[in-house]
């Protein structure tokens, strides 16, 4: 395509002839090697790399938030809790990207037991340390103590 053709009239050309096609992301027209050979694509390659990029992230995110989300049911039952309260983007927007790519080593647990986990009660903690303090409550009981053994573990 020569500089001094108009947009408009590079539509009326086939793909062929004016060695272009239209990006519907860019929102403009792109020289056809921009674009996968083999398929009739109408997003040219960067836009189908980023859209690759955010389908795995959002994949990620929810297997990190399936993952958390069970572990902190199995302990809302430990605390006699009937629910909780975290959606995706609340577990999501407390986790680091390296967190979140390393999910199973990452747990949210309450600060105060005796309330219901929400956002706001919300500590992250290493799955270790979890284990650690709901094997205590479960033979103690005791909010206080274990209150006392998630302030001791955040001090590490
Ligand atoms: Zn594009």
């Amino acid at each position: 395509m020569s500089k001094t053709m108009h947009p408009q009239r590079v539509m009326l050309l086939t793909e062929q002839q004016s060695g272009m096609r239209f990006c519907k992301a860019c929102n403009k027209l792109l020289p056809l090697d921009k674009f996968m050979p083999d398929k009739r694509k109408y997003t040219c390659i960067e836009h189908l790399k980023a859209q690759k990029r955010e389908m795995n992230l959002g994949t990620q995110e929810k297997r990190a938030f399936n993952s958390i989300r069970c572990r902190a049911r199995v302990d809302m039952l430990a605390f006699g809790h009937t629910k909780m309260m975290l959606s995706r983007p609340q577990v999501v927007s407390m986790l680091t990207d390296l967190q979140l790519q390393n999910f199973a080593e990452f747990a949210i647990v309450p600060r105060k037991p005796d309330q219901m986990l929400t956002i706001d009660n919300a500590v992250l903690v290493l799955s270790y340390q979890r284990n650690y303090i709901m094997t205590k409550y479960k033979e103690s009981k005791d909010p206080a103590q274990y209150e006392q053994d998630l302030a001791f573990i955040q001090k590490e």
